[in-house]
Parts: structure tokens; sequence; C-alpha cells
């Protein structure tokens, strides 16, 4: 059964409908309060969890109160340039291995939280699958990579371009590492709710206007071939997580260019996920 973890004000919660379950509590003390508890036992956390049902609910779900799912992920990769029609339309070519960058943990917030434009007028927005590493992993085959998966995740690789391109020659990290410049959420969806985890619809709306839609089956580099790449680097932990790039659409791409303004709100959704709402300010 399809587990959807969350993070109900720092408590771990399993999403069940519209209930939540407090993880602790329904466990008996079995898996603890931290969302990166469940995720450092993840095969034993979702066998229990696909038992639970709503019978064992704690509360109704509010969406408002939720935090990351991933509050403190040890490693945050991120991909650059992972669909053909992003590279196309910042006029880069096409990467022939994943071009990897860092978003510090700092930027990590939760699918409601408030994006601080720090009075930049050049903050951008870039919806991406963020995958969720479950699993212990050095030099994974592509064929294994999924077994390393707890779930996939809505992120926000929210961007400001000038401090991206301000250092010759580029480093993209410090760009997309600002306080609030990482929402994820609103919850961990394990694999098995998708019919093909690799083609999953993806959308950003800004001010209510359609600003990217596109699906995951357009990027140039898949969730297993990353993951193979990766982990052919350096070993994934459980509770890493990976950026996997953003399709077109950005404002810096637009014509006039199109950045985000205090009290824009950032609608960004993916097919069996579900849906950030963030608001800058
Ligand atoms: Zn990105």
């Amino acid at each position: 059964m399809t587990v959807r973890l969350a993070n109900a004000r720092g408590r771990a919660v399993l999403v069940v409908g519209e209930q939540v379950v407090d993880v602790e509590r329904a466990s008996g003390g079995r898996f603890g309060a931290d969302p990166m508890a469940a995720l450092a036992h993840w095969d034993d956390f979702a066998a229990w969890a696909a038992g639970v049902g709503a019978s064992a609910a704690t509360g109704a779900l509010d969406e408002r109160a939720l935090d990351a799912p991933v509050p403190r992920p040890a490693k945050v990769f991120a991909i650059g340039l992972n669909y053909k029609t992003h590279a196309e339309e910042s006029k880069l070519p096409l990467p022939t291995k994943p071009l990897v960058f860092t978003k510090f943990q700092n930027c990590i917030c939760g699918p409601r939280a408030d994006v601080q434009l720090m009075g930049s007028g050049y903050v951008d927005w870039e919806v991406e699958l963020v995958v969720v590493i479950g699993r212990r992993g050095k030099a994974v085959a592509e064929a294994q990579a999924l077994d390393y998966v707890a779930g996939f995740t809505v992120g926000q690789d929210i961007s400001d371009r000038k401090l991206q391109f301000s250092d010759q020659p580029p480093q993209f990290s410090m760009g997309k590492s600002l306080d609030t410049f990482g929402p994820l959420g609103p919850a961990i969806v394990s694999l098995d709710a998708f019919a093909d985890p690799n083609d999953l619809a993806l959308t950003c709306d800004v001010a209510g206007e359609r600003m990217q839609s596109a699906r995951t089956s357009d990027m140039v580099f898949g969730v297993q071939p990353l993951i193979a790449y990766l982990s052919g680097l350096c070993t994934l932990e459980p509770g890493d997580i990976i950026f996997t790039g953003t399709p077109s659409g950005v404002g810096s791409a637009k014509q006039p260019r199109r950045y985000l303004q205090p009290g824009e709100t950032i609608v960004s959704a993916i097919e069996g996920i579900g849906t950030l709402t963030n608001t800058c300010v």
C-alpha cells in the first residue's frame, strides 16, 4: 500500500486520505517523531506504514501545518539542464553527463512556507521532481536504482539568477541556497503510487498564470541514470535528496524576462504527489 510520509509541525505523520496518523503514537514509539528517523529505517518503516489504515488516524490533515517532509537532508543534489526544452530556452548545450550542483540544507522549507526574495528582483521559479533516498547505496546499477528510493516529493529550486551567474566561472550553489529557496513537500510518496514513475505530469503556476507544464519522461537523465551516476561518485544515504531538474518555462527565459514579485504565489504540482503553495515576501 502507498506510503505518504509528511511532517506536521515537526512530527512525522502518515497521510491517509484527509486524515493523518502520528507515527510515534501509532507505532507505540517503535518509530520516533522525527521524519529523518523514518527515512533512516525506511524498509522497516514502509513495511509497518503500509499496514496503517484510517482507523489509526490521530487528527485531520491540515496542509498549512506541514513542514518539509525531509527537514534535514545530509546531501541535497540538484541537476541542471536536465530537460531538453529548458536547455534550449537557456541557450546552453545539452549536457552529455548529469550537470550536478548542490543546494545547502538551510534552503529547505515547507510546502506552504513563504519564499523570502530578500529584495532581489532576479528570483526565479523551477518546479522539480525530488527523489528521496531510502537506502544506503554505492555504485548502484540502473536496473536496481528504484530499490534505493523511499519515494518522490515536489520541490521548487528557487534561484536568484543574478547571484547564480555572478561568479566567473559561474557556480550555481549560492544563488540557489538562500534561506527558503527549497520548498519541499507536501509528502514523500512511495513509488507504488505511480503507474509509471518515469512519466509524471508537473506544472508551475505563478500569480495564477501557467508557467511550466511538462512530463518527467522528458528528462535527459531519468531517475535511474541519476542514481547510478551519483552513487558511482559518492555513497547515497537515507534522507539524501535529488532535485532532478526543471522543464522549460522559467522566468529568466521569457521575453521580456519575468521574475518573482512580493505577494505573488507559486503553485507547484506533480501528478500523484501533491502541491506546493508558496507566497513570495
Ligand atoms: Zn533546478
